[in-house]
Protein backbone atom coordinates (compact mmCIF):
# COMPACT_ATOMS: atom_id res chain seq x y z
CA UNK A 1 0.00 0.00 0.00
CA UNK A 2 1.40 3.89 -1.09
CA UNK A 3 0.70 6.10 1.91
CA UNK A 4 0.36 10.03 0.67
CA UNK A 5 2.41 11.74 3.27
CA UNK A 6 2.01 15.18 4.61
CA UNK A 7 3.88 17.76 6.35
CA UNK A 8 1.85 20.70 8.04
CA UNK A 9 4.23 23.18 8.86
CA UNK A 10 3.46 26.71 10.47
CA UNK A 11 6.01 29.53 9.31
CA UNK A 12 4.35 32.43 10.74
CA UNK A 13 4.54 32.86 14.84
CA UNK A 14 0.46 33.77 14.39
CA UNK A 15 -0.27 30.03 14.38
CA UNK A 16 1.69 28.36 17.39
CA UNK A 17 2.82 24.95 17.33
CA UNK A 18 0.14 23.68 19.67
CA UNK A 19 -3.10 25.39 17.30
CA UNK A 20 -1.02 23.55 14.76
CA UNK A 21 -1.15 20.11 16.15
CA UNK A 22 -4.65 20.47 16.80
CA UNK A 23 -5.44 21.13 12.98
CA UNK A 24 -3.07 18.10 12.23
CA UNK A 25 -4.70 15.59 14.40
CA UNK A 26 -8.19 16.86 13.14
CA UNK A 27 -6.60 16.77 8.92
CA UNK A 28 -5.72 13.23 9.70
CA UNK A 29 -8.54 11.97 11.55
CA UNK A 30 -10.84 13.79 8.31
CA UNK A 31 -8.47 11.73 5.46
CA UNK A 32 -8.55 8.50 7.58
CA UNK A 33 -12.05 8.10 8.70
CA UNK A 34 -13.86 10.64 5.94
CA UNK A 35 -11.56 10.60 2.69
CA UNK A 36 -9.94 7.11 2.79
CA UNK A 37 -12.87 5.23 3.03
CA UNK A 38 -14.73 7.56 -0.07
CA UNK A 39 -11.21 7.96 -2.16
CA UNK A 40 -9.13 5.58 -1.54
CA UNK A 41 -6.34 6.97 -1.31
CA UNK A 42 -4.36 6.19 2.46
CA UNK A 43 -3.01 9.56 4.14
CA UNK A 44 -0.48 10.72 7.24
CA UNK A 45 -0.56 14.36 7.93
CA UNK A 46 1.68 15.21 10.51
CA UNK A 47 2.84 18.42 12.00
CA UNK A 48 6.64 19.68 12.47
CA UNK A 49 7.98 22.37 13.95
CA UNK A 50 9.94 23.26 10.92
CA UNK A 51 10.55 22.81 7.31
CA UNK A 52 14.30 21.80 8.26
CA UNK A 53 12.36 18.67 9.91
CA UNK A 54 10.44 17.28 7.26
CA UNK A 55 11.21 13.94 6.07
CA UNK A 56 12.37 13.57 2.33
CA UNK A 57 9.44 12.24 0.29
CA UNK A 58 6.49 14.54 2.33
CA UNK A 59 4.82 17.56 0.82
CA UNK A 60 4.74 20.17 2.76
CA UNK A 61 1.32 22.71 3.26
CA UNK A 62 3.14 25.59 4.84
CA UNK A 63 1.01 28.47 6.64
CA UNK A 64 2.09 31.78 6.08
CA UNK A 65 0.86 35.71 7.12
CA UNK A 66 1.92 37.02 3.49
CA UNK A 67 0.96 34.25 0.70
CA UNK A 68 2.50 37.31 -1.87
CA UNK A 69 1.56 37.31 -4.87
CA UNK A 70 -2.25 36.71 -6.00
CA UNK A 71 -2.90 33.53 -6.63
CA UNK A 72 -0.09 32.27 -4.61
CA UNK A 73 -2.50 30.70 -2.11
CA UNK A 74 -3.47 27.05 -2.79
CA UNK A 75 -1.39 23.78 -4.06
CA UNK A 76 1.51 24.54 -6.47
CA UNK A 77 4.10 22.18 -8.15
CA UNK A 78 8.32 22.92 -6.70
CA UNK A 79 11.05 23.63 -8.28
CA UNK A 80 11.47 19.73 -9.25
CA UNK A 81 7.57 18.93 -9.56
CA UNK A 82 6.74 17.83 -6.64
CA UNK A 83 3.51 19.15 -4.94
CA UNK A 84 3.51 21.53 -1.72
CA UNK A 85 0.69 24.18 -0.51
CA UNK A 86 0.47 27.38 0.68
CA UNK A 87 -2.04 28.50 3.13
CA UNK A 88 -2.80 31.95 4.24
CA UNK A 89 -2.54 32.46 8.55
CA UNK A 90 -5.98 34.09 8.27
CA UNK A 91 -8.98 32.64 9.58
CA UNK A 92 -10.48 29.97 9.07
CA UNK A 93 -7.05 28.64 7.72
CA UNK A 94 -8.12 25.43 9.23
CA UNK A 95 -10.56 25.23 6.66
CA UNK A 96 -7.87 26.20 3.73
CA UNK A 97 -5.86 23.85 5.15
CA UNK A 98 -8.13 20.90 5.08
CA UNK A 99 -9.27 22.03 1.08
CA UNK A 100 -5.75 22.36 0.21
CA UNK A 101 -5.04 18.95 1.60
CA UNK A 102 -7.64 16.38 0.31
CA UNK A 103 -7.22 18.26 -3.06
CA UNK A 104 -3.78 17.58 -2.80
CA UNK A 105 -4.36 13.71 -2.05
CA UNK A 106 -7.19 13.23 -4.40
CA UNK A 107 -4.74 14.63 -7.30
CA UNK A 108 -1.09 14.81 -5.97
CA UNK A 109 0.20 17.31 -9.16
CA UNK A 110 -2.87 19.53 -9.95
CA UNK A 111 -3.94 17.48 -13.89
CA UNK A 112 -6.22 14.85 -13.22
CA UNK A 113 -9.50 15.26 -15.10
CA UNK A 114 -12.81 13.19 -15.24
CA UNK A 115 -14.87 12.87 -18.44
CA UNK A 116 -18.70 13.77 -17.90
CA UNK A 117 -21.47 15.52 -19.69
CA UNK A 118 -20.84 19.31 -19.37
CA UNK A 119 -22.87 21.55 -17.24
CA UNK A 120 -22.60 24.67 -19.82
CA UNK A 121 -25.31 24.61 -22.61
CA UNK A 122 -24.34 23.42 -25.76
CA UNK A 123 -21.67 21.60 -24.90
CA UNK A 124 -21.15 18.33 -25.10
CA UNK A 125 -18.75 15.90 -22.82
CA UNK A 126 -15.94 17.42 -21.17
CA UNK A 127 -12.75 16.67 -18.90
CA UNK A 128 -13.54 18.05 -15.28
CA UNK A 129 -10.50 19.26 -13.27
CA UNK A 130 -10.37 16.99 -10.08
CA UNK A 131 -11.25 19.70 -7.37
CA UNK A 132 -12.47 17.74 -4.66
CA UNK A 133 -13.15 20.96 -2.76
CA UNK A 134 -14.04 23.39 -5.02
CA UNK A 135 -17.73 23.07 -5.68
CA UNK A 136 -19.13 23.09 -1.92
CA UNK A 137 -16.07 25.12 -0.47
CA UNK A 138 -17.85 27.60 1.33
CA UNK A 139 -17.67 27.87 5.40
CA UNK A 140 -21.45 27.23 5.23
CA UNK A 141 -20.96 23.63 3.96
CA UNK A 142 -18.20 22.81 6.22
CA UNK A 143 -17.82 20.69 9.01
CA UNK A 144 -16.21 20.52 12.31
CA UNK A 145 -13.63 17.31 13.34
CA UNK A 146 -12.40 17.16 16.72
CA UNK A 147 -14.17 20.99 16.90
CA UNK A 148 -12.04 22.16 14.14
CA UNK A 149 -13.61 23.30 10.81
CA UNK A 150 -12.60 21.32 7.72
CA UNK A 151 -13.60 21.51 4.12
CA UNK A 152 -16.39 19.70 2.39
CA UNK A 153 -15.45 17.74 -0.77
CA UNK A 154 -17.23 15.72 -3.50
CA UNK A 155 -17.34 11.86 -3.69
CA UNK A 156 -16.38 10.28 -7.27
CA UNK A 157 -20.12 10.15 -8.16
CA UNK A 158 -20.30 13.59 -8.21
CA UNK A 159 -19.12 12.62 -11.53
CA UNK A 160 -21.77 10.09 -12.76
CA UNK A 161 -24.59 10.71 -15.59
CA UNK A 162 -27.64 11.03 -13.79
CA UNK A 163 -28.33 12.03 -10.24
CA UNK A 164 -30.50 8.93 -8.23
CA UNK A 165 -32.05 9.14 -4.98
CA UNK A 166 -30.05 8.09 -2.03
CA UNK A 167 -26.71 8.49 -3.46
CA UNK A 168 -23.91 11.04 -1.72
CA UNK A 169 -22.28 13.40 -3.72
CA UNK A 170 -20.31 15.31 -0.98
CA UNK A 171 -19.39 14.04 2.43
CA UNK A 172 -21.63 16.46 4.25
CA UNK A 173 -24.39 15.70 1.45
CA UNK A 174 -24.66 19.31 0.50
CA UNK A 175 -24.35 18.54 -2.88
CA UNK A 176 -27.56 16.85 -3.77
CA UNK A 177 -26.57 15.94 -7.50
CA UNK A 178 -23.68 15.27 -10.29
CA UNK A 179 -21.93 18.78 -10.85
CA UNK A 180 -23.83 20.54 -8.89
CA UNK A 181 -22.16 23.64 -7.53
CA UNK A 182 -23.38 25.35 -4.93
CA UNK A 183 -23.03 29.16 -3.73
CA UNK A 184 -19.58 30.64 -3.38
CA UNK A 185 -18.01 27.53 -5.10
CA UNK A 186 -16.95 26.62 -8.89
CA UNK A 187 -16.20 23.97 -10.84
CA UNK A 188 -13.94 23.87 -13.94
CA UNK A 189 -13.51 21.72 -17.21
CA UNK A 190 -11.79 21.27 -20.77
CA UNK A 191 -13.67 21.53 -23.58
CA UNK A 192 -12.12 18.91 -26.76
CA UNK A 193 -14.03 21.10 -28.97
CA UNK A 194 -12.49 24.47 -28.68
CA UNK A 195 -9.42 23.23 -26.58
CA UNK A 196 -10.58 25.87 -24.25
CA UNK A 197 -10.76 26.26 -20.47
CA UNK A 198 -14.23 26.88 -18.90
CA UNK A 199 -15.26 27.90 -15.41
CA UNK A 200 -18.58 27.52 -13.67
CA UNK A 201 -18.87 30.67 -10.87
CA UNK A 202 -21.46 30.82 -8.38
CA UNK A 203 -20.24 33.88 -6.46
CA UNK A 204 -23.33 36.20 -7.17
CA UNK A 205 -27.29 35.11 -7.01
CA UNK A 206 -26.85 32.70 -9.48
CA UNK A 207 -24.17 30.10 -11.49
CA UNK A 208 -22.06 31.77 -14.22
CA UNK A 209 -20.19 30.50 -17.05
CA UNK A 210 -16.84 32.12 -18.01
CA UNK A 211 -14.13 31.34 -20.69
CA UNK A 212 -10.53 30.78 -19.30
CA UNK A 213 -9.32 30.54 -22.85
CA UNK A 214 -6.15 28.06 -23.67
CA UNK A 215 -3.80 26.36 -21.34
CA UNK A 216 -0.96 26.80 -23.63
CA UNK A 217 2.74 26.31 -23.58
CA UNK A 218 4.06 29.43 -21.88
CA UNK A 219 1.89 28.37 -19.33
CA UNK A 220 3.36 24.76 -19.78
CA UNK A 221 5.52 25.24 -16.25
CA UNK A 222 2.67 25.32 -14.28
CA UNK A 223 -0.22 22.55 -13.49
CA UNK A 224 -3.57 23.27 -14.89
CA UNK A 225 -4.65 23.50 -11.06
CA UNK A 226 -2.20 26.40 -10.80
CA UNK A 227 -3.35 28.17 -13.89
CA UNK A 228 -7.17 27.71 -12.94
CA UNK A 229 -6.42 29.18 -10.10
CA UNK A 230 -4.73 32.23 -10.94
CA UNK A 231 -7.38 32.71 -13.78
CA UNK A 232 -10.26 32.97 -11.07
CA UNK A 233 -8.30 34.63 -8.50
CA UNK A 234 -9.64 38.25 -8.65
CA UNK A 235 -13.63 36.36 -8.92
CA UNK A 236 -13.20 34.40 -5.75
CA UNK A 237 -11.71 37.31 -3.47
CA UNK A 238 -14.29 39.37 -4.62
CA UNK A 239 -16.85 36.93 -3.75
CA UNK A 240 -15.28 36.04 -0.24
CA UNK A 241 -15.10 40.00 0.43
CA UNK A 242 -18.93 40.19 -0.19
CA UNK A 243 -19.81 36.79 1.37
CA UNK A 244 -18.45 38.11 4.68
CA UNK A 245 -21.70 37.61 6.56
CA UNK A 246 -22.26 34.53 5.58
CA UNK A 247 -18.75 33.16 5.84
CA UNK A 248 -18.74 34.85 9.83
CA UNK A 249 -21.79 33.19 10.61
CA UNK A 250 -20.54 29.68 9.68
CA UNK A 251 -16.84 30.26 11.52
CA UNK A 252 -18.49 32.30 14.80
CA UNK A 253 -20.49 28.53 15.06
CA UNK A 254 -17.44 26.39 14.59
CA UNK A 255 -15.51 27.94 17.25
CA UNK A 256 -18.37 27.93 19.85
CA UNK A 257 -18.46 24.17 18.81
CA UNK A 258 -15.03 24.20 19.00
CA UNK A 259 -15.08 25.76 23.15
CA UNK A 260 -17.61 22.98 23.37
CA UNK A 261 -14.88 20.71 22.61
CA UNK A 262 -12.25 22.33 24.79
CA UNK A 263 -14.52 21.89 27.70
CA UNK A 264 -14.97 18.23 27.63
CA UNK A 265 -10.95 17.67 26.69
CA UNK A 266 -9.94 20.08 29.63
CA UNK A 267 -12.19 17.69 32.31
CA UNK A 268 -11.05 14.81 30.49
CA UNK A 269 -7.18 15.90 31.12
CA UNK A 270 -8.57 16.74 34.51
CA UNK A 271 -9.76 13.01 35.17
CA UNK A 272 -6.19 11.36 33.52
CA UNK A 273 -4.26 13.97 36.27
CA UNK A 274 -6.12 13.03 38.99
CA UNK A 275 -6.09 9.04 38.00
CA UNK A 276 -2.69 9.13 37.39
CA UNK A 277 -2.01 10.77 40.75
CA UNK A 278 -4.14 7.85 42.35
CA UNK A 279 -2.49 5.58 40.50
CA UNK A 280 1.39 6.80 41.52
CA UNK A 281 0.23 6.98 45.18
CA UNK A 282 -1.16 3.52 45.26
CA UNK A 283 2.57 2.24 43.83
CA UNK A 284 4.29 4.01 46.05
CA UNK A 285 2.03 2.57 48.81
CA UNK A 286 2.62 -0.78 47.56
CA UNK A 287 6.51 -0.45 47.49
CA UNK A 288 6.66 1.34 51.01
CA UNK A 289 4.65 -2.23 52.14
CA UNK A 290 6.76 -4.12 50.53
CA UNK A 291 10.04 -2.56 51.88
CA UNK A 292 8.28 -2.41 55.71
CA UNK A 293 7.26 -6.23 55.67
CA UNK A 294 11.22 -6.74 54.36
CA UNK A 295 10.55 -8.40 50.89
ZN1 LIG B 1 -9.56 24.01 -4.68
Amino acid sequence: MFVQEVALVSETTRVKTRELMRVGAALQKQAARDFEPIWSVPATIDVFERLEDVPIGYWPVIIRDDIGFQGAAGTHLDQDGQPFALVQADEPWSLTASHEVLEMLADPFGNRVIAGDSIMPGQGQVEYLVEVCDPSEAAEFAYSVNGILVSDFYCPSFFDPLAVAGVRYSFVGAIKGPRQVLSGGYLSWHNPVDDHWYQARFFGPKLTFHDLGKFDDESSAMSLREWVDQRSYDARRAYTGSAVTIQKTAVQAARDRGQLYAKSTRSRARRWRTYTKKLLGRRQQAQGARKRSGR
